[in-house]
């Protein structure tokens, strides 16, 4: 079978949140052309977010699918559960993993990540898990309720998120960091603090500037042995070490890859017909640099992005990005790009309660990131701020009884 441009369908692979939105966007935008969602996962497309969360936390399960199954047909949408092995770019189509193979007119990666395994000694045990999918969640809430000690093998968003499950479930709970502190890749370390302190008074464990090195036990996993020596009991281990673009369909059809399918800021690949988006694409940053994130926000700004250049609609993908964790009774959501630890940077804190503040960002005098714990207001307020690249300065947020609402409320009329 061969393409035919025209008449083939928009086809996206990977019904994930990019996948599953830019499908949804596409027929928002009035787009009428055949669209075919391709997955290898079965069932209705789902969330990731709850997975970590409520998925862990509750004993019934929260609701994960998108839209329910006939949402498809009435979109007309085809949603088919296979695998993309191939893309021929030549000849305009994908080759599935059933051994069929699909023309499209304008192809969608949505491929998102994969989670990072360990191949240190004694990986291969049972009882080591990573958590991406919804059965990986089914099966580390079913050995939570088994176990006496866990390990959590990483101390950042996920890996704390479970390590807050876990206790929840009343285990033993230690977290491994290889960092001097948790979540550091992505909080500043004032937060980082309050999150640390905010474990071990619910009992959590947290060792830091230490790795895995080994598991030891018999079939199953019964210790985790750490590159100072501590030897930790453990029933069950979680992987939260970090995800890996997945990137090998892209690169093996002569795509531009580095950390991620290399996109403009229109969201098309190195070939115009196929673009990338969510997880898994690099998108230029405006100073000569290239960023991936891994978020829900990303994932459907992009989704936006795109969905609108296939419609014959042209933006570009500019989006504020938002990220937010929820941790024992500590929601933290993140406005913007935290700068680079090597960028100066000044930093001020606002609200006085220990469980609520906020710590705002600025470089030059500009607003570059706001993190809110337990201040959803100023997290809005943030979003707001940033959007527009209002003027506002560090000596403004240090007035007493400085609101960020109030400062977005001026600034962006
Ligand atoms: P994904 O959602 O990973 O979807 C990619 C899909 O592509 C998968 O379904 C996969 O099966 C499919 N696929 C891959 N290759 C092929 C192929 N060759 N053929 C067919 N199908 C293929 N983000 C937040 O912003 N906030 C949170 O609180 C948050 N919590 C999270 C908790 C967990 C446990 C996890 C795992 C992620 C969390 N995230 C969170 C991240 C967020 O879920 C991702 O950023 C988002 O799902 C990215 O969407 P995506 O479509 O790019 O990738």
């Amino acid at each position: 079978m061969t393409g035919v441009p025209g008449v083939d369908p928009v086809v996206v692979v990977g019904a994930g949140h990019a996948g599953f939105h830019v499908a949804l966007f596409l027929r928002d935008e009035g787009f009428e052309a055949p669209i075919v969602l391709v997955d290898g996962l079965g069932g209705s497309p789902v969330q990731r977010p709850p997975l970590s969360k409520a998925m862990l936390l509750g004993d019934t399960e929260p609701r994960l699918e998108f839209r329910k199954p006939e949402f498809y047909p009435a979109r007309d949408i085809t949603l088919l559960h296979d695998t993309v092995t191939r893309i021929d770019r030549d000849r305009r189509l994908v080759r599935l993993g059933s051994g069929k193979a699909l023309g499209y007119r304008e192809l969608v990666l949505a491929t998102g990540c994969r989670a990072r395994e360990t191949t240190v000694p004694g990986s291969g045990r049972t009882g080591i898990h990573v958590l991406r999918t919804p059965d990986d969640a089914r099966a580390i809430r079913d050995a939570l309720d088994r176990a006496g000690d866990v390990v959590v093998a990483g101390g950042g968003f996920i890996g704390l998120e479970v390590a807050a499950a876990a206790r929840h479930r009343d285990c033993a709970v230690t977290v491994v960091e290889s960092l001097p502190q948790v979540m550091r890749r992505v909080v500043s370390a004032d937060v980082s603090d309050h999150f640390h302190a905010l474990h071990e008074a619910r009992g959590v464990r947290v060792l830091t500037g230490t790795t895995v090195q080994a598991f030891d036990g018999d079939v199953r996993v019964r210790e985790v042995v750490l590159s100072d020596g501590t030897r930790l009991r453990a029933d069950v281990v979680v992987l939260g070490i970090g995800v890996d673009p997945d990137v090998g369909l892209a690169r093996e059809c002569g795509l531009a890859v580095s950390d991620g399918v290399e996109v403009d800021t229109m969201l098309r690949t190195s070939d115009p017909s196929i673009s990338a988006i969510g997880d898994c694409a690099s998108f230029p940053t405006g100073d000569g640099g290239r960023r991936r994130l891994e978020s829900v926000q990303n994932a459907t700004d992009q989704a936006r992005v795109a969905a609108a250049r296939i419609a014959g609609r042209t933006t570009a993908f500019d989006a504020v990005p938002w990220f937010w964790t929820e941790q024992f009774s500590a929601k933290l959501q993140i406005a913007g790009l935290l700068p680079d630890r090597r960028t100066e940077t000044e930093t001020v804190r606002v609200g006085e309660d220990e469980g609520a503040f906020s710590v705002l960002h600025f470089h030059r005098e500009r607003l570059m990131a706001v993190e809110s714990v337990n201040r959803p207001v100023d997290h809005v307020a943030a979003r707001r701020l940033l959007a527009k690249g209002g003027p506002l300065r560090p000596d403004d947020a240090r007035i007493p009884r400085f609101r960020l609402s109030d400062a977005a409320a001026i600034q962006t009329g």
